[in-house]
């Protein structure tokens, strides 16, 4: 579906990373997880990017992406846009999408590829399902971490939600974990990880080591979802 809408809410999330939000079409549908592809006037081209869409299917009246600000000419557009300008919006697209068809799931982020994960998250606590949900959400410092307000919240309100920040250039005061996604930190967070269905969301670097950290824990390609970020 192809649709045109003004950007109602700009969110600064952190320091390099804006959400943007705009009313959703009624007869627009999606899953969790999907992303949609948004296109801007970027000097004298019209320029698509793919981005998921980091609201939930769950929330009605609005849809949101949220980029990671890379100081390229796109990105400096969109972050120069303000409240008002119009998204040409396309989609949705993505086959990393659930539905609450799996009883546990890990989400394995790593930086702005937690945008499906918070999707999936907002998803089961709003239909308040009894999925068994572990989010390990990578980011390089405290304050890159994206959501975690939102992500400490939904933990609160969902008990089958367990988030689990880790920082590999964290400070001093950090108390979490230290470590890049590992074998170690899939194993010790997620006891009874076999019985587990995996989404890898985040560069593609990333995706493809925790693949086969997945592989050497025996963990089945068909129990394995992912959505690489190609672009960076
Ligand atoms: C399915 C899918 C979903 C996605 N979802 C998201 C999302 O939710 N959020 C998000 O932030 N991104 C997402 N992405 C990535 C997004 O589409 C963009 O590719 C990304 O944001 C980078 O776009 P950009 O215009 O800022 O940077 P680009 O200009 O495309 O630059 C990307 C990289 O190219 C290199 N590069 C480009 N120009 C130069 C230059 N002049 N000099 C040196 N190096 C250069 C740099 O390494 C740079 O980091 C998604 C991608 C896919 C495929």
């Amino acid at each position: 579906m192809e649709f045109s809408e003004p950007i109602t809410k700009i969110m600064q999330q952190t320091p390099d990373v804006k959400s943007f939000r705009f009313n959703r079409p009624e007869s627009f549908d999606y899953k969790a997880g999907q992303y949609i592809l948004v296109t801007i006037p970027v000097g004298e081209e019209m320029v698509r990017k793919p981005f998921t869409l980091s609201s939930s299917p769950t929330e009605k009246d609005h849809l949101e992406f949220t980029k990671k600000l890379t100081g390229h000419e796109y990105s400096n557009v969109l972050d120069s846009t303000d409240t008002g300008d119009i998204l040409k919006i396309d989609g949705p697209y993505g086959k990393m999408t659930f539905e609450g068809e799996y009883d546990k799931i890990a989400l394995l982020s790593g930086g702005i590829g937690v945008t499906p994960m918070i999707s999936i998250c907002k998803y089961c606590t709003d239909l308040k399902l009894d999925t068994m949900v572990t989010l390990v959400s990578s980011n390089k410092t405290e304050e890159d971490i994206v959501f975690r307000d939102e992500l400490e919240n939904l933990e609160n309100q969902n008990k089958y939600l367990k988030v689990v920040f880790t920082l590999t250039r964290a400070s001093s005061e950090w108390q979490g974990c230290r470590e890049y996604i590992c074998e170690n930190l899939i194993t010790r967070e997620i006891p009874d990880f076999k019985d587990y269905l995996y989404y890898l969301c985040g560069p593609p670097g990333m995706v493809k080591s925790v693949e086969s950290m997945l592989e050497n824990l025996e963990i089945p390609d068909e129990r394995i979802k992912k959505e690489l970020f190609t672009g960076y």
